[in-house]
């Protein structure tokens, strides 16, 4: 294997050519799976959903499972310079799961392993274990449909993988209750930067586990999850309603997901528009049924430049009362001060609801928007500073849109569990605020790059409360002042776990050892 990979490292040097045999290859190493070197092959690695960095590996792996996994990087471990790149369904924007002359390993190839319900404590089943390579869309439509079950905290967008939303916190509108799906798996199989392949949990080798989690992929390769269940709706009632000024809004939103389990909606969610007819950016993005108008009469005349909606939804089963679902939901409604008349309401099934970002990639795809550059910025920013951030950055910087959503939802710092590798502001509620930007091909991504430096560098100098999620920087100085406190145990953890720093360097955190 070693002899291999010198061989190539030296053909993408550009000194010799030598002919390989890709099946000699696979047996060298042994690998229940395969190596794939040809240059088209590798060629889907070389790009991710941000499509504005690309990088050139030496081979894809498509592995069987940790077995292969584990070979593979301790092969890498033995050869110079060689780094490795789990790749989930590379929806990164950044090249976070890319590597440069390293190996990808795309996990897609072990989606189908594990699938297995458990019944832990003697309760009814409540856990699922799926592969770190398995779609969360997946993992949901199996749950339903085979055991009306189904994982309690969700992303917006179901097209990622298990092991790279873990990687990362996963987040949505379900997080200020149950927390991230970080805060909902109790245990994992992971192939570390070593090579070892270990099980983890909060009682079994736990400060693996609580690194992988949030841990940027740099301490193991995550291969198993067991995932938390609870007995799934059937139907969600999914609502917007509008407010003209901020402090309404992000009074209401921070007063639904204060309310005990039971009193409040099971989704809260928010997001910034342009206030003004922009398809894109403004009044049109808000119903949530072609048919219902936005009628801009209502707006107040004190209305600024952007506009705020909040989006709820109430989940229900069948079988419950339709007046009780009814009564229930008019309550909590009742006490919002969203603008009298903007508020949108349709009825969806559970399923629909939670894979409603999969109609917007189906159009988006098609208007060819889904493969157009993504500069997105991600922030959590602390309660504290955000009217200074929606002042600065939203109805000034911002204010005629990004070509896409600027979502806006409070989360709750209790939720979350100190001891993973996820790095958050101080203060108990604190906002998402996602920038999800699309952006033509040409001088316009380049502005928009820099619109998200210069908003990440007056954060900075503002000295406000914030991290970047899905964080992306370049130096060592950056990504120490990311992790501020946290940045010794992560390092001790990289020491731990990949003190060669073999693993998912595309992050751009840590250098491979020789
Ligand atoms: P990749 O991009 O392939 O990998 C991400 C990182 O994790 C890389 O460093 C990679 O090396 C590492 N990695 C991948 N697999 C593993 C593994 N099995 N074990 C260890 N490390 C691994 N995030 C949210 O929290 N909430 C959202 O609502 C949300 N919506 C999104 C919507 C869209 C359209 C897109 C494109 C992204 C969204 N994201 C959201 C961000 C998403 O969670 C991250 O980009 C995530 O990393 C993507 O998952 P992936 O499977 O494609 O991982």
């Amino acid at each position: 294997m070693i002899a291999y990979l010198e061989r190539i490292l030296q053909d993408t040097d550009g000194e010799s050519k030598p002919h390989y045999d890709i099946s000699s290859i696979t047996k060298s190493l042994d690998l229940q799976g395969s190596i794939l070197t040809d240059s088209t092959i590798i060629s889907t690695a070389t790009q991710d959903f941000g499509h504005l960095y690309s990088a050139h590996p030496l081979a894809l792996i498509k592995p069987t499972g940790p077995d292969d996994i584990a070979r593979v990087v301790k092969a890498a471990s033995l050869a110079p310079h060689v780094t490795v790149a789990a790749k989930g369904n590379a929806h990164s924007v950044s090249g976070q799961a890319m590597t440069d002359g390293g190996l990808v390993i795309d996990m897609r190839s072990t989606e189908e392993n594990h699938f297995r319900l458990l019944t832990i404590d003697g309760r009814s089943p409540n856990y699922i274990d799926v592969s770190g390579g398995a779609l969360w869309e997946d993992v949901l439509t199996r749950c339903v449909s085979e055991f009306g079950l189904a994982p309690r905290s969700w992303t917006d967008y179901l097209g990622l993988t298990v092991g790279g939303t873990l990687s990362n916190a996963g987040v949505s509108g379900q997080a200020f209750r149950y927390g991230p799906q970080i805060s909902n798996v109790m245990e994992l199989d992971v192939v570390t930067g070593k090579g070892d392949i270990t099980v983890c949990s909060e009682t079994q080798n736990p400060e693996l586990f609580f690194s992988v989690l949030g841990g940027l992929g740099q301490f193991g390769i995550i291969t198993r999850a067991r995932v938390r269940l609870q007995t799934a709706p059937d139907m969600v009632r999914w609502i917007r309603v509008v407010y003209s000024e901020f402090e309404e809004f992000t009074r209401d939103a921070e007063f639904l997901v204060s309310q005990k389990d039971g009193e409040s909606f099971d989704y809260v969610e928010g997001f910034v528009f342009s206030n003004n007819d922009d398809p894109v950016n403004g009044w049109p993005s808000v119903p949530l049924d072609p048919n219902h108008g936005f009628n801009p009469a209502l707006i107040p005349s004190t209305a600024g430049s952007v506009l705020y909606c909040l989006e709820v939804a109430f989940q229900y089963r069948k079988s419950d009362q339709p007046s009780t679902v009814d009564t229930v939901v008019s309550g909590l409604v009742k006490g919002l001060s969203y603008v009298e008349g903007l508020k949108f309401e349709v009825e969806v099934r559970y399923v629909e609801f939670l894979l409603r970002v999969k109609r917007v990639e189906e159009e988006a795809k098609a208007s060819g928007v889904w493969d157009a550059p993504h500069p997105w910025l991600n922030l959590f920013i602390s309660k504290s500073s955000i009217p200074d951030f929606d002042r600065t950055v939203f109805k000034d910087m911002l204010k005629d849109g990004i070509g896409g959503p600027m979502l806006i939802y409070p989360l709750l710092r209790s939720k979350w569990d100190n001891r993973t590798s996820a790095a958050l502001p101080d203060s108990e509620i604190f906002y998402l605020v996602a920038l999800l930007r699309s952006v033509p091909e040409g001088p316009l991504v380049e502005k928009a790059v820099a619109q998200n430096r210069e908003i990440v560098e007056w954060c900075i100098k503002e000295g406000l409360d914030f991290k970047q999620y899905l964080p992306h920087y370049q130096t060592k100085e950056d990504w120490k002042r990311h992790f501020g406190n946290q940045w010794t145990r992560f390092v001790e953890r990289k020491a731990s776990f990949d003190p060669m720093a073999i693993l998912a360097p595309g992050q751009k955190i840590f250098k491979r050892t020789q």
